[in-house]
């Protein structure tokens, strides 16, 4: 998946048009630029790609949730919706607004269960945040009958699925607000970064101005801008937007390379009757960005994983026992483990995690192997990978 493994001359490039004329801020010093507007051209370019109105350029993907979530008016009491199964960022997001995050289940796609979603709705729901975790994604179709119905608001964190369609349509793009991540190691990366995605113009103001300590951004002068609301800085810079301006170019090739790559590695497990594969919704079409399989349990998924690291087979995970994309290990959300006081609406609203527990998760995170597929692969590479993964499963298999 990282972008990282091809970085070429385009991304020199870029950062040595910003170095040239040293503007590393995105906003005004129209005089010094010489013309260079890289977060603007990534947001105009993000706009194009990703078949959407706006695309407001943040400092990261997690500030990205924060941003989507404060622009749709979300916040104290709130309740979001969102999987068991993500990264620590999706609950972060939601604390940092004073929100409540409701964790509900996922099934065989990896990602949240729509069934889940239904039981967990209460007069205090919001949004439902659906995670496209590993490249894939939630059955978006059935999230949005449930929003329509509860008239709750969809948003999509779609960090690990940049590239990724459902009925056409890129991932991100679908929802109310989509956010995007462009940190070190994703698809397509600035560094750091992050994108919210909307076509609402309302949402789109609200994060623009959001993001840049309520600033206005009308007319030329900055000095002379105004302050419609109360904002922080979550800024681009203009380096980290240079980098994945060039990147956003090549995303296209980067999900063909991962498709190969995918397909090879599949075709070869394909062969074990055990393995079954993630389910992929109806008129998805994954990044590939991972290969996501199922074996027959728990201990079957560990001791394969010990086996893939023996035989050099790495970038390999069970995600079960991982302490930043599981249920399981966050301790320091079920004890509450803040820098600072909570309200005691939030701490009632969290309670929950005291002693709800997840079967359906276990069941589906515990008997997951996901590998990242890499972009600096040869062909040789896969092949011979392919084949030491056939035998990994089979010697534990027997
Ligand atoms: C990477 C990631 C984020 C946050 O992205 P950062 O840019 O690292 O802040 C959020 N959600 C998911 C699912 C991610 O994988």
């Amino acid at each position: 998946m990282p972008g990282f493994e091809l970085f070429g001359d385009a991304e020199r490039q870029e950062l040595q048009d910003v170095l040239d004329n040293g503007v590393l801020m995105r906003y005004g010093f129209d005089g010094m630029r010489k013309g260079h507007w890289k977060a603007k051209t990534l947001e105009e370019a993000l706009q194009a790609t990703m078949n959407v109105k706006h695309a407001q350029l943040v400092s990261s993907g997690t500030v990205a949730v924060t941003v989507a979530l404060a622009a749709a008016g979300i916040g104290a009491g709130d309740e979001v919706i969102m999987p068991t199964f993500t990264f620590v960022a999706s609950f972060e997001a939601i604390m940092m607004l004073g929100a409540i995050p409701i964790l509900v289940d996922v099934d065989d796609t990896l990602t949240i269960d729509p069934k889940a979603v239904e039981a967990a709705i209460s007069s205090k729901t919001k949004a439902i945040m659906p995670v496209h975790m590993c490249g894939s994604m939630a059955n978006l179709d059935a999230l949005q009958t449930i929003c329509k119905e509860h008239d709750l608001l969809l948003i999509e964190d779609s960090s690990q699925a940049t590239g990724a369609t459902y009925n056409g349509k890129p991932l991100g793009s679908i929802g109310d607000i989509g956010c995007l991540s462009l940190d070190f190691v994703k698809i397509i990366t600035a560094g750091e970064g992050g994108a919210v995605l909307t076509n609402n113009d309302k949402y789109h103001i609200n994060a623009d101005n959001y993001s840049d300590h309520g600033h206005d951004h009308i007319g030329q002068d900055r000095g002379a801008e105004t302050h419609p609301i109360m904002g922080y800085n979550f800024r681009i810079s203009e380096l980290h937007a240079a980098v994945g301006l060039a990147q956003l170019r090549r995303l296209d090739e980067f999900v063909a390379i991962q498709n190969k790559n995918y397909s090879i590695i599949r075709g070869a497990l394909s062969q074990i009757p055990e393995v079954t594969f993630r389910k992929v919704p109806e008129g998805g079409v994954e990044s590939y960005s991972f290969l996501s399989f199922f074996l027959p349990d728990l201990e079957t998924s560990r001791k394969v994983i010990q086996v893939f690291k023996e035989n050099g087979i790495d970038a390999c995970w069970n995600y079960y026992d991982n302490n930043w994309h599981y249920i399981r290990k966050w301790n320091h959300l079920k004890e509450l483990k803040t820098l600072y006081p909570l309200s005691a609406e939030v701490k009632a609203g969290l309670k929950y995690l005291e002693t709800r527990t997840f079967e359906q998760s276990d069941h589906y995170i515990g008997r997951n192997i996901s590998c990242l597929i890499k972009l600096s692969w040869t062909e040789e590479d896969v092949i011979e990978r392919s084949k030491k993964m056939v035998k990994s499963i089979t010697s534990v298999l027997k």
